[in-house]
């Protein structure tokens, strides 16, 4: 079952990129493994995929300890700042950094181990209450003050659309994010980077393609519904 998802969840990847005038492999497709057992993320293993997203720390952590060293760990879920020491040096990227608080945090663990780690900024383009995320206004003020931070790399932006019936609906919301990470990449900060925009779940995947998403988050799509 998750081979024919994958395999169809890559095709629709590959054809929404080619209707966009993409290179289909500017597109990473990240497996979001999130209440999945190890078992079901090795059959994706096995198909291929190293690129996997979670939004919790624990599960990151016991995951990290029992699939093979290759995999790229992606936290795509709300981080609070006393659990950052546990996955410096075990994630490729934090997608959901939105506060300077949080970015302070982030910064002193990384250099406390030496390293510099990749993040991205979470917006909350659609400004609903119930998710985690800046407003689109407070993006390139905490920008400006994160580019001082010699173990953070800002690599682009990250949204969660809101939930709707009908993936068109959400075009207005990702081509918002396309719109500002041109106007921040445009201001050449210091170790701001802005090439990647992490966006597109299972129901909206291929219009996020088709607005510049550099990273789509698949779940559903690849390992069926959660419980
Ligand atoms: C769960 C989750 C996803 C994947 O959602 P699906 O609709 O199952 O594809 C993507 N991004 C984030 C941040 C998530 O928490």
């Amino acid at each position: 079952m998750i081979a024919d998802n994958l395999k169809e969840v890559e095709e629709r990847i590959r054809k929404a990129a080619l209707a966009a005038d993409r290179d289909p492999s500017d597109i990473t497709l990240i497996a979001v493994s999130k209440t999945k057992p190890v078992p079901m993320l090795m059959e994706a293993y096995d198909e291929g995929i190293r690129v996997f997203g979670e939004n919790k720390v624990q599960e990151i952590m016991d995951k990290y300890d029992e699939m093979p060293s290759d995999v790229s760990w992606h936290m795509i879920g709300h981080l609070q700042r006393n659990k950052v020491k546990y996955l410096i040096g075990k994630v490729k990227m934090i997608h959901s950094v939105d506060s300077l608080r949080l970015a302070e945090a982030i910064e002193a663990e990384a250099a406390k181990k030496d390293v510099v780690v990749p993040i991205l900024l979470e917006v909350n383009v659609a400004e609903e209450d119930t998710k985690f995320g800046l407003p689109v206004n407070g993006v390139l003020p905490l920008v400006q003050q994160i580019s001082a931070f010699p173990h953070l790399s800002v690599q682009g932006l990250m949204t969660i659309a809101p939930y709707v019936a009908d993936p068109e609906e959400n075009r207005p919301v990702f081509r918002q994010l396309k719109k500002l990470s041109v106007d921040i990449k445009e201001k050449n900060i210091d170790n701001i980077h802005m090439n990647v925009l992490s966006m597109g779940m299972t129901g909206d995947y291929e219009v996020a393609i088709q607005e510049g998403a550099t990273m789509v988050r698949v779940g559903t799509g690849i390992f069926g519904a959660r419980s």
